[in-house]
């Protein structure tokens, strides 16, 4: 494809044993290595096979440092800011943060990063009373009473501190390895991206809603199929043209409803 590498920042590492430097490389923000781990963990090669390792893909330590250098730069140009204008300018870059790493190996690093925050947050709160004591501090920007831990928000706001650990661990599932998006199995790429250049928006969105099954007969349905985008209450009868009532059937299926519908 005419693309070429980069010299300097290319190396040649083996990304599980140790051989010179450390194991793995790091990528746009993500460290990839590989650990050596027992049978119940480890990964398979495309024949089944224990291979004895397993890929993990965690945040890289320098996109980490990153994070906490900018979380410290906002809370320290807020040293006189009030609570709520603190928060707003620190929830976009947690969430932002949070969501980039969502498909990976990211929990531990939230954790982390939460109780840094807390560090700084603390830092700040103290630095604004230096004469009031802590309980009283820790009181006046923490709500901690009220069943949810340590929750940093103000009296009477509804502004409260995002965490980068609440945000939902969702896997990356992997393309199978023998697909291309331009295979032609469109069934398996609607499902899989909501959406592919020969299948509408609408129908690609049902599609992977009813996890590609129709809704009639509960099977698959497979490749060059007669797809119809269905009713469920009947137009006939005030049924609305809306997405909440349609769904996909087979064409055999389709004149099946109808029948039923029509009594
Ligand atoms: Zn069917």
């Amino acid at each position: 494809m005419g693309l070429e590498l980069k010299p300097s920042k290319t190396r040649i590492t083996h990304t599980l044993n140790v051989t010179k430097g450390k194991p793995g490389f790091d990528f746009l923000g993500f460290s990839i290595r590989q650990y050596p781990v027992g049978k119940t963990k480890s990964g398979k090669d495309c024949q089944g096979r224990l291979q004895g390792f397993k890929t993990y893909i965690k945040p890289s330590k320098i996109a980490i440092q990153k994070q906490v250098n900018k979380l410290r730069e906002v809370i320290d140009c807020r040293k006189h800011s009030d609570q709520e204008t603190l928060i707003k300018a620190l929830n976009p870059i947690i969430v932002g943060w949070s969501n980039y790493y969502a498909h990976v190996m990211s929990a531990q690093t939230f954790k982390k990063l939460d109780n840094i925050v807390y560090m700084m947050l603390r830092g700040w709160a103290v630095y604004r009373h230096a004469k009031q004591n802590k309980h009283w501090i820790m009181g006046k920007y923490w709500r901690i009473d009220d069943g949810q831990g340590w929750v940093f928000q103000p009296h009477n706001s509804k502004w409260r501190l995002c965490r980068h650990a609440k945000t939902p661990i969702r896997r990356h599932v992997k393309v199978r390895g023998s697909r291309s998006p331009y295979d032609g199995d469109w069934l398996y790429w609607s499902k899989r991206l909501g959406r592919h250049p020969e299948v509408s928006a609408r129908v690609a969105k049902l599609l992977k809603n009813q996890q590609g099954k129709c809704q009639e007969c509960g099977l698959y349905f497979r490749d060059r199929e007669k797809i119809e985008v269905d009713h469920i209450i009947p137009k006939s009868i005030g049924g609305k043209d809306a997405f909440y009532n349609l769904q996909l059937l087979h064409r055999h299926c389709h004149d099946k409803k109808t029948t039923r519908d029509t009594g």
